[in-house]
């Protein structure tokens, strides 16, 4: 079909959209309508932990929607209690609460925190959120965000998430008072342009929490699920949180996250938290197949070595472009370009990359999240040889930008 008969003004005009239309995917690959293939090193903003439509997901898609969709999350149903119970062994928590979405899951991570700080420390609801940090779209985790701007995008906001530096932990301790009930933070602020914590700040933070009596909360909504080479971000840094939301690569393409705490903060009471869809098996089965596949011995060692696989490619090419900082952890890294080329990068490599020797009819698929700045968040299972094209794109890209 032609681009210009789709009807793409039907739907609302959020963000700006390129003139193609995605038909088809298969691991690193995604085909547009007019047969076009792209390298995919988005994957959906790390969603797609696994690929597009892995083999796994497909099977436990196939396998589930004929025996139960979803029963009410108001009954047990036994899908989301294996996984409820893979979740809880793989990690230090012990209760799970399902969500759809990051969002949705770092809002029930905020009410639980709020009514913590009821129960047991005398209405205390401030949490300290950190600046350049996305914890999502709805009004309270758009509020908790520190992406500049957002404070008076929706305004008023919701109150309560009094903002500090990122590896600042005397900025953190300065926002400390009777109010404030916990703190959270992205181990890697992922859309704020891949801003690692160092393992000192995450070892201070959960000090000052002790020593105040706060809940450490950690957003792994994108560093969770493997894509720091451990199945979830914490375990990178040693630091154990009290609370932890996933979302993204836990339903490796489907609409599934999750809310997890220690005993200790599990506060929730019949009536506090709910959702029509939470827990309903068809995703449900779908995070089991994810988790399953992470679990294999060799699958997260081997993110670890693709990590290391890209970052070294990315640094080489760096030297040889003269371009700035190569950082991340795993397989969630950025690449300083020094000048603020970002979105011509990101166009000339889906649409005009095409013209270069060995990349008839491709594109490459690539994110800015800041002017200045690449993020690359391919499929957990990339091989070294996608790998090896995306540089070989990249180098040739720069050339032209
Ligand atoms: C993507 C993201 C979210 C929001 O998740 P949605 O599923 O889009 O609601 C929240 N926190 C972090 C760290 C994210 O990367």
């Amino acid at each position: 079909m032609n681009f210009q008969e789709y009807p793409t003004q039907t739907l609302m005009n959020i963000t700006p959209r390129p003139s193609l239309v995605f038909t088809r995917g298969d691991g690193s690959s995604l085909w547009d309508h007019a047969g076009k293939r792209y390298l995919d090193f988005v994957q959906g903003w790390a969603v797609n932990a696994l690929g597009h439509s892995p083999r796994c997901i497909v099977d436990a898609l196939i396998t589930q929607a004929p025996r139960l969709i979803t029963p009410s999350p108001a009954f047990y149903n036994e899908v989301s209690l294996k996984l409820a119970e893979m979740l809880t062994q793989h990690s230090c928590f012990d209760q799970v609460f399902f969500a759809n979405t990051g969002a949705e899951a770092n809002e029930g991570a905020i009410k639980l925190a709020r009514k913590w700080g009821r129960v047991h420390k005398g209405g205390a609801f401030e949490i300290i959120t950190l600046v350049n940090s996305f914890h999502g779209r709805t009004l309270a985790t758009m509020s908790a965000s520190g992406k500049p701007g957002w404070d008076t995008m929706f305004a008023p906001q919701v109150p309560g998430f009094p903002k500090a530096d990122l590896n600042d932990l005397e900025s953190v301790a300065r926002q400390i008072n009777a109010r404030t009930v916990g703190i959270m933070l992205e181990p890697v602020q992922g859309e704020g342009g891949v801003n690692c914590a160092t393992p000192e700040f995450m070892r201070g933070l959960r000090a000052l929490a002790d020593q105040h009596g706060l809940l450490l909360i950690c957003d792994e909504v994108q560093t969770g699920m493997g894509r720091l080479g451990t199945l979830f971000g914490y375990q990178y840094f040693g630091v154990e949180p009290d609370i932890m939301t996933l979302g993204k690569g836990i339903g490796g393409g489907v609409p599934l996250a999750a809310l997890l705490a220690k005993t200790h903060a599990c506060v929730f009471e019949h009536g506090d938290q709910g959702g029509t869809y939470n827990g309903n098996p068809l995703m449900a089965a779908v995070g089991i197949a994810v988790m399953n596949e992470l679990l294999k011995p060799e699958f997260l060692p081997e993110v670890k070595a693709l990590g290391e696989y890209l970052s070294a490619g990315l640094k080489a090419l760096s030297a040889a472009e003269q371009l700035g900082e190569e950082r991340g952890i795993g397989l969630l890294r950025a690449l300083e370009l020094g000048t603020e080329r970002g979105a011509a990068v990101v166009a000339f490599a889906r649409d005009d990359l095409a013209k270069e020797p060995g990349w008839e009819n491709m594109g490459l698929l690539l994110n800015s999240p800041r002017p200045a700045c690449l993020r690359f968040m391919p499929a957990l299972n990339v091989s070294r040889a996608e790998i090896d094209q995306l540089l070989n794109g990249l180098r040739l890209t720069l050339a032209r930008t």
